[in-house]
Order: structure tokens, then sequence, then C-alpha cells
């Protein structure tokens, strides 16, 4: 049975219902076709055997039943996976799964590539080649849980793109990611390099998710260096973002800092920071191992634990991000699809 028409991700069980209803079929027909895709997890519409064969052939008419291919797998030494995958509408994006203890994160893609450019990412140097839609970000997660058969708990959106500029399937996702696939938005983590509009759609929400900024240094020069972007958006801007955000949900945010040898690492540096995170803002600082890339200027700072102390004496809460999977290039801002 060849499928054509729409994507059957993006039906709702509202809609599966309504189709059913249309081919004058019962309505737990809807819910025995939503078990066997969200639940069972099915490679093909011919699995769907409580299915009366009418509406199988029906459904396959109508829908498309299309599946991120894999196009390579790398593991690395502390079992971390990184996969490269051909995406239903194409282009190549990579997810990553890491297992940590009894958490087991996937790190999933918003955008084939990303066009912010930041200096000291590998993505940002391949550009934006297109949007993705939000069932192909549901399905690199899908795909990591049903085709592969790996546990998952924890989502972040820190793989390639920016969440915030790719809204709309960002949302879509995230809906998808707890209605779909049952996992609690508690556990999902969408992290933006900072766009206030964004932001503030964020802040009017009610799904109790987290938010995380990559701010990098909180001195605006250094930070426009970094990020071409910050060029365009006044860091006093996107704290004011995050301080609505932070006010109107009732939350903390994190600021994620990779930490640069020679480059935002410094006393000076601490004392920035300190002065960025002030009411109506809360957030706890995550300190990021900076994972090298070929080709690139920087250098991880060997001043991390050093660096969280000064945090921490200035009264700020601050944790480090230890590098997973930089052996196969699997680690924050190493995804460039290198095969
Ligand atoms: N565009 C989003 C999400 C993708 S990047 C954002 O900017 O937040 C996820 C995180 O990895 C960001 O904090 C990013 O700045 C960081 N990152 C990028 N390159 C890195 C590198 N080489 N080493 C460590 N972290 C990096």
């Amino acid at each position: 049975m060849v499928s054509v028409g729409a994507p059957i991700w993006t039906l709702s069980l509202a809609d599966l219902e309504e189709w059913t209803k249309s081919k004058g079929e019962p309505l737990y027909r809807a819910q025995q076709i939503w078990r066997w895709l969200w639940e069972k997890g099915v490679s093909s519409i011919n699995q769907m055997s409580d299915l009366p064969a009418r509406l199988r052939v029906s459904l396959a008419s109508e829908f498309a039943l299309t599946f991120p291919q894999l196009v390579h797998e790398s593991v690395s030494k502390d079992k971390t996976r990184k996969f490269l995958w051909e995406m239903p509408e194409g282009g190549r994006v990579e997810t990553v799964w890491i297992p940590h203890s009894n958490r087991y994160t996937v790190c999933i893609s918003s955008q084939v590539g990303c066009s912010l450019n930041c200096r000291f990412c590998a993505t940002g140097q391949l550009g934006l080649e297109r949007q993705l839609k939000g069932y192909e970000i549901l399905l690199q997660v899908y795909a990591v849980k049903h085709l592969l058969g790996l546990p998952v708990t924890h989502v972040v959106f820190m793989g390639m793109g920016e969440p915030l500029l790719n809204y709309t399937a960002v949302i879509e996702a995230l809906t998808g990611l707890s209605q779909k696939l049952k996992l609690s938005p508690k556990r999902i983590t969408i992290s933006t390099v900072g766009i206030p509009k964004g932001i503030l759609r964020l802040a009017e929400r009610k799904e109790p998710f987290e938010l995380a900024f990559s701010l990098h240094s909180a001195i605006p020069e250094k930070r426009q260096m970094l990020i071409p972007l910050a060029a365009h958006i006044p860091l006093e801007e996107i704290r004011h973002a995050l301080g609505t955000y932070c006010e109107k949900r009732q939350e903390w945010v994190t600021l994620e800092y990779v930490l640069l040898e020679g480059v935002n690492d410094t006393p000076k540096d601490a004392e920035a920071l300190r002065a960025f995170v002030a009411p109506p803002v809360r957030a706890k600082v995550n300190l990021i191992q900076y994972n090298p890339v070929p080709g690139l200027p920087f250098q991880g700072s060997k001043r991390l634990s050093e660096f969280q102390k000064s945090l921490m004496q200035r009264g700020l809460l601050a944790t480090i991000r230890r590098s997973r999977g930089a052996d196969i290039a699997a680690g924050c801002g190493q995804l460039a699809r290198q095969v």
C-alpha cells in the first residue's frame, strides 16, 4: 500500500474522529488508529491489524505515513548517540540521544541549518536551508523512541536552528510531544538566542516547559562579537522580555553561558552576569564546557570551576554542563552534518 497525501502525523485525535465519522465508521476507530500511531509505533498502515481493510485503504490513500530516514549514526564512548536524518520534506538534520543515569535526553533540531552564524558554533557555519515543519521536529523524538526503541524522558530544543525563529512549528512540536508522545512539558526545554517577540509569546503559554537563554556574555559589545544577531537586538530588550516571562509564569529561566578562554571568563564578566540577573529576571546560570569546532578560533576556558565559584560568591546559582558526545561531534554546537 503506497501512502500519498497529507502527513498523518499532523492530525489531532479530534481530526481523526471527524475523518472516521466521514467514512461512516464508529468513533473508536479513531482511537485505534491513534494508538497505532503514537503508542505502538507502526511502520506502515497495513500493520494496523485491528482496522478493517477498507479503512486501511482509505487511510493510506488520503494520508502519508512518512518517516525521517536514518543516513548515519555515531556512538560516543560515553554512550551518547548522534543520528543524521533525511527529513520527510527534504534536508538533513541531526538529533542527539544522551543517556545519563535514569535520564534520557533527546536533543532535537528546529531548522535545517541555522541563520544565526554564532562565531563559536559549527551549525552556524551552515546557513539556513529551510524551516522544519512541526511534525518533522516531533518525528525526531518519535524516531528515537519508536523506530530505534530507545528510552526518552527529556527533550531539549538545542540541536540545529533557532526555535523562536520557527515559532509556530516549535509550538506544534511541543504540543505533539505532550499530547501525542505523552512527554510532560516540564521535561522539555526550549533554548533561544534571545528573540524578544518569541519570548513574550512563550510567556503567555500555560504549559510548564522550561526556557533557556543563550547569553554567553552580559557585556553587549562582547556578546555582539560572539553572536552577530545581537547587534540588532539590544540585550536590555531581551532582559525585559525574560523579566515578563518570569513574572507571568512565576518561573525561573536558565542562562546558558559557554565559557571561552580569554573571551568571557574574567571577574569583569562574572560581575556583568551578576548585574544581568536582577528582578524581575529570575535565573540560574548553566556554564557550558566549550566543544571545539575545527577551524574556529575558540578554546574552552580552563576556569570553569573558578568562574562557577565566583558566580556563587556573588549570590548566583550556577551549574556546569560537562561536554557529552564530543568525540563524535555530538556536543552542543558541533552539529554540522559531517558523515
Ligand atoms: N539557537 C538556540 C539553540 C541551539 S544551540 C540557542 O542559541 O540557544 C544550543 C546551545 O549550545 C546554545 O546555548 C549554544 O550557544 C551552545 N553552543 C553552540 N556552540 C557550542 C559549542 N561549540 N560548544 C558548546 N556549546 C555550544
